[in-house]
């Protein structure tokens, strides 16, 4: 059947949307009150792997009025065992490109924005206000740390979500309301700690789980349903090869550096450094929270005036009085002699000059 003709807006009528989301309004958690809020909602979708194109699938076909795709990355051919809006002929396309057109061709009265660029601490304030709802499809706690300084800002919800190996997590954050990201996840961990998907792999079926939550969570929030009362929010894991569910309750940690203290630091340009202290030893990591490349060439001769510095291809180390500095290309930092973050985050702004 084809469907019928746009009006002068590109919408297409009332009664043709109604009967397509019949099913869903007769469900009295969504009625035709909560479709027509669905209607009027914008969903920022950041990152579109496995968890964010089922997401993007589940919210268009939903009914969702808007919604924004963020994607740095191109399809490659293992990706496609799992990301579902993706086929062969979209390899070496970007993600948020190929997403879009197969999105308009299942649902074309929905607005959909594209950003074919990397979420980062220039963009994301711009990219993510003026959403209702922001859902999680990346793959990195740096760009989730960004994600949850905007929304705090800005007061906009946002769901948490991870799947890697067999399992997966989720967790709805509404600022004000329920703990912050941070509250769960106070710092970077140090490089090397965290699963990831290119190490540990991913079976299929798990991220569409997680991004079924997700949705639902979503469309909770957009038509307000959505409440904790004492301000407890929960974290889901499910591990989809051992069938076991765990609903965790996660209080808000008085001691949050975001959302009780007001700290934003990965949008702050001066600090937006994160800091890991080191177990074990007097020395603390400091990891930029953006991407970035240093030239240890540069900063040898800037440093050389000041201190001791010795330099290999990957890494340079600086030593003046009893402080040592060493400095990666990435802009990854470990300051020796100190267990004081405000004197590390002084020592790494004053010689590395970020
Ligand atoms: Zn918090």
């Amino acid at each position: 059947m084809k469907p019928p003709e746009e009006d002068d807006a590109g919408t297409l009528p009332d009664s043709y949307n109604r009967d397509r989301y019949c099913r869903q309004t007769l469900l009295p958690e969504i009625g035709v009150e909560g479709q027509r809020r669905l209607k009027e909602s914008r969903a920022v979708i950041v990152g579109l792997g496995a968890m964010g194109s089922s997401a993007a699938n589940f919210l268009v076909r939903a009914g969702i009025g808007r919604v924004v795709l963020i994607d740095r990355d191109l399809v490659e051919l293992h990706n496609l065992q799992r990301q579902i809006l993706y086929s062969e002929e979209d390899l070496n396309r970007p993600k948020a490109v190929a997403a879009a057109g197969i999105l308009h061709k299942i649902n074309s009265s929905v607005g959909i924005e594209t950003h074919a660029e990397d979420l980062n601490l220039s963009n994301a304030e711009k990219l993510i206000t003026g959403a209702d709802v922001v859902l999680d499809g990346t793959d990195n706690l740096q760009t989730r740390f960004l994600m949850n300084d905007v929304c705090v800002k800005h007061r906009i919800p946002w769901i948490y979500a991870g799947a890697v190996g067999t399992g997966g997590m989720v967790m709805p954050i509404l600022p004000g309301r329920t703990p912050c990201f941070r509250c769960l996840v106070p710092s970077l961990p140090a490089p090397g700690m965290l699963q990831t998907c290119d190490i540990a792999g991913i079976l299929n079926t798990i991220p569409a789980l997680i991004a079924s939550f997700e949705c639902t969570l979503a469309c909770e929030i957009l038509t307000g349903q959505f409440g904790t009362g004492d301000g407890t929010s929960y974290l889901v894991h499910v591990d989809v090869w051992r069938q076991t569910f765990d609903r965790i309750a996660v209080g808000r940690r008085a001691d949050c550096p975001c959302c009780s203290r007001g700290r934003l630091d990965f949008l702050d340009p001066v600090s937006r450094e994160m800091i890991t202290t080191l177990c074990g030893r007097d020395a603390i990591q400091i990891t930029p929270a953006a991407p970035m490349e240093i030239s240890l060439e540069e900063l040898e001769t800037r440093l050389s005036r000041l201190g001791d510095v010795r330099f290999t291809p990957y890494m340079l180390t600086f030593r003046s009085g009893t402080g040592e500095i060493s400095v990666f290309r990435d802009g990854r930092a470990i300051i020796k002699g100190t267990r004081d973050e405000a004197t590390a985050r002084s020592l790494y702004a004053r010689y590395i000059g970020l």
